[in-house]
C-alpha cells in the first residue's frame, strides 16, 4: 500500500506540489493525512503528473497557474511563465506615476498579461493597452484581466498604429540565439525568449519606434538581460534622456527607464 508519506519520502521532484494538484488538497491537509492511501484514480492522475514533471514540463504548465505580484495568473505553453524579476517593473511604475492622475500606458508583448493586468489592478484609473502578436497569448491575457484593458493583436507597434502613450513598458524576448540557458527553457515559447544573435533585435525595434508612440515627456521602461545595459543605454541615447538603471533582487542589471527628449 502506498501512502502520502511514502510519496513524500520518495524524493520525486516537486512531489508535494504534485500531490496537492492530483489530490486537490492543500499542503497542510497533506501533512496532516500522512497515512492516506490515494485511490487508483488519484494514483493514475498523480503518476501522469510525475512523469510529465520528470520529463521537464515546468510545474506552472501542469497546474496552469503562476503567482505574480499580488495575483494569480493562468498560464499555458503559449505564454512565458511569469518570472519574479519582472515584479521590479511593477514597482518602478507604481513609483513613477501619481496615483490620482490618469495616464495612457502600453504593455508591449504582454504574454499572459502580467504587467498590464497587475498595474491596472493596482490603479484602475490608469488606462492600459496590452498587445501581443500571438492570438493564443492574447486570449490568455484577456482571461487574466480583472479590469477593463484594451487588448490589441500585432507585432510590437504594428498593434498600436497612430496611438500614443505616457509610458511604454515591455519585457520583450532578450536571450541570444544558441544561449545554453535556453536548454532549460525548452517548454516555453521560444518567440517570447530569443531575439537574434545578441538578444537585442526586439529591444532595438522597440527603442527605434517608441518615440513616434510617446506623448510629450513620455517614458519607456524595458526589462533586459544582465549583460545588456551598456548597449541599451547607447541605443537609448539618441532620443531619450534621464536614463535610470535598476537591478533585480539578485543584484543583476535588469531594467531601464528613460524619458523622451523634448523636441
Ligand atoms: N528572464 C527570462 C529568463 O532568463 C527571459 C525573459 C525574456 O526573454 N523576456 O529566463
Amino acid at each position: 500500500m502506498v501512502t502520502i508519506q511514502d510519496y513524500f519520502n520518495s524524493g520525486i521532484i516537486d512531489i508535494a506540489l504534485l500531490l496537492s494538484l492530483a489530490l486537490n488538497k492543500s499542503h497542510a491537509q497533506l501533512i496532516t493525512h500522512y497515512d492516506y492511501q490515494p485511490n487508483n484514480e488519484e494514483k493514475t492522475q498523480l503518476n501522469q503528473l510525475i512523469k510529465q514533471r520528470q520529463s521537464g514540463t515546468p510545474f506552472a504548465y501542469l497546474s496552469g497557474t503562476k503567482g505574480f505580484y499580488h495575483l494569480n495568473f493562468k498560464v499555458t505553453p503559449s505564454t512565458l511563465i511569469p518570472r519574479p524579476e519582472t515584479e521590479l517593473l511593477i514597482d518602478i511604475v507604481l513609483d513613477l506615476f501619481d496615483e490620482n492622475q490618469t495616464y495612457e500606458i502600453l504593455d508591449l508583448g504582454t504574454g499572459s498579461g502580467i504587467i498590464a493586468v497587475t498595474i491596472s489592478d493596482k490603479n484602475p484609473q490608469w488606462r492600459l493597452t496590452a498587445t501581443d502578436f500571438s492570438m493564443d497569448a492574447l486570449n490568455i491575457a484577456r482571461q487574466n484581466a480583472k479590469t477593463n484593458i484594451n487588448f490589441q493583436l500585432g507585432s510590437w507597434f504594428k498593434a498600436t498604429p497612430n496611438q500614443t502613450f505616457d509610458l511604454i513598458i515591455s519585457n520583450p524576448p532578450y536571450i541570444k540565439q544558441g544561449d545554453p540557458h535556453l536548454n532549460d527553457l525548452g517548454f516555453e515559447p521560444q518567440s517570447a525568449l530569443v531575439s537574434g544573435k545578441n538578444g537585442l533585435d526586439d529591444i532595438r525595434t522597440i527603442i527605434d519606434n517608441a518615440p513616434q508612440h510617446l506623448n510629450k515627456k513620455g517614458y519607456l521602461l524595458l526589462e533586459h538581460g544582465f549583460d545588456q545595459q551598456q548597449e541599451i543605454m547607447w541605443l537609448l541615447s539618441h532620443d531619450f534622456f534621464k536614463i535610470k538603471k535598476f537591478k533585480d533582487y539578485n543584484q543583476q542589471n535588469r531594467a531601464i527607464l528613460a524619458q523622451i527628449k523634448e523636441s
